[in-house]
């Protein structure tokens, strides 16, 4: 306040600190999912700092290698200036991109990586260079069967299965922290030993790279590992002096780190978001993909990407393959316009939750009932929440779609204020939805 600080580097809380004399809000990553705070009250810190910027008539830069889709339509309608770096930190050129088409990829006989993926890692070894597999799935493997009845492995407080994770010998649920221990028996018929693990997570990829190299050493960089920042720290040390050939890595390697002697990333299953209706899901994928690849030569030239992918023709995977980031920021506002989805339309998404689901199911019917919206607003719903169970508590969606100038927010509260409240409902409102679960 008193003027002897000059530069603050603060967190989403540090838009509220009392300046007195700010003149300039840096947000850095600006498309980063973190900045909006999906609990309690729910805002972006992102949109806040624009707010506090233009309340105060100062300058506001949003910087990052992938906008967001709204950044990019305001640059598009020159309500932001843009201001380009075409060149790399250390002048380097950017990683060859290419894909490995899953459909016929030829495969060692007992693994499950292509014979090109296992071939560019003993490569890379040679050039005393070290490769990061990249997979974006916690734990060993996605789903837990029962191989006698065909039951799987649930959480009891909510609607998802319970994730193997062979570092702490336990099942875990990744919605509500729920573990309980490995050896255990199917729930349904009680036969032991006949749980079969589907699907590939991390681990899994751990263990075959242990069995297929055996004299490289390797590093786990997921949050299940690295559970401390000096964990994180001394493992970030480890690869940057390179004590390590192969880092295999979740979503936690791809922000911002720097890694001289990384010049190969296998992506190996770049398919988790071309393919499903959440309308954020390609941008999102967009942003990892590209983070992830830009990992590869950032200080050493002649680095490659490889793709794994069941869908090598995507539009997606083209326009980064052909680095055409333009071209996909263009496509993608072509469907949100023509879908009426943000930045065309506001979204604000209302999640009612209950343990008593007759209650639920009867009070978010009455507000369906009672639609009072006017003409440029569109109310659907309700319908069962994807994840219809969470921490014991029921849940249902609402999605209200507004046009762009819509008083969205005054006509949701007039909605919800003509019922009474049960003390046994929760409702959250949350504006400009980033998930849809
Ligand atoms: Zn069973
Ligand atoms: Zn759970």
């Amino acid at each position: 306040m008193n003027k002897k600080i000059k530069l603050i580097v603060g967190a989403r809380s540090s838009l509220f600190l009392p300046f007195a004399d700010l003149g300039l809000i840096v947000v850095d990553e600006e498309h980063d999912q973190s900045y909006k705070q999906d609990e309690g009250i729910i805002y972006n810190a992102r949109d806040m700092a624009i707010l506090r910027a233009k309340q105060l008539n100062v300058a506001c830069i949003l910087s990052s290698a992938t906008p967001s889709v709204e950044t990019f339509e305001n640059i598009v309608s020159k309500k932001f200036n843009r201001a380009s770096l075409n060149e790399r930190f250390h002048g380097t050129r950017l990683p060859n991109i290419s894909c490995i088409d899953m459909r016929n990829a030829e495969k060692e006989t007992n693994s499950f990586l292509p014979i090109e993926l296992i071939h560019d890692i003993k490569k890379t070894k040679e050039k005393n260079e070290q490769s990061l597999l990249f997979l974006n799935r916690r734990g060993y493997s996605p789903l837990s069967i029962c191989g006698n009845c065909g039951v799987r492995v649930d959480c009891p407080n909510c609607d998802a299965w319970l994730i193997l994770h062979k570092n702490i010998s336990k099942y875990k649920c990744h919605h509500c922290g729920y573990t309980e221990k490995s050896e255990r028996e199917c729930k349904n018929c009680q036969s032991s030993d006949k749980i079969i693990q589907t699907g590939l997570g991390i681990e899994k990829i751990d263990e075959e790279v242990n069995r297929l190299f055996p004299e490289m050493s390797r590093i786990v960089f997921s949050s299940d590992y690295l559970q401390s920042s000096s964990a994180i720290s001394s493992a970030l040390k480890q690869i940057k002096e390179n004590k390590v050939d192969i880092i295999i890595g979740t979503q936690l390697i791809s922000k911002g780190h720097n890694f001289p002697n990384l010049t190969y990333v296998g992506i190996l299953d770049a398919d988790f978001g071309l393919d499903v209706t959440d309308i954020r899901a390609s941008e999102r994928t967009f942003q990892i993909l590209n983070q992830v690849s830009g990992r590869a030569g950032r200080v050493k030239q002649d680095s490659n990407v490889k793709i794994m992918t069941h869908m090598p023709d995507h539009p997606l995977l083209k326009s980064l393959i052909k680095n055409h980031r333009e071209e996909f920021y263009e496509t993608e506002l072509t469907i949100r316009n023509s879908t009426h989805m943000p930045p065309f339309a506001r979204l604000v998404a209302i999640i009612i939750s209950s343990k008593n689901s007759g209650i639920l199911q009867e009070y978010s019917q009455k507000l369906a009932d009672i639609n009072n919206f006017p003409k440029n607003i569109e109310l659907f719903g309700p319908v069962e929440a994807p994840i219809s169970r969470l921490r014991k508590y029921h849940r249902r969606r609402f999605l209200i779609r507004g046009s762009k100038n819509s008083n969205v927010q005054f006509y949701i509260k007039r909605w919800l204020g003509l019922l009474k409240l049960p003390p046994q409902i929760r409702i959250t409102i949350d504006v400009d939805p980033q998930n849809f679960l």
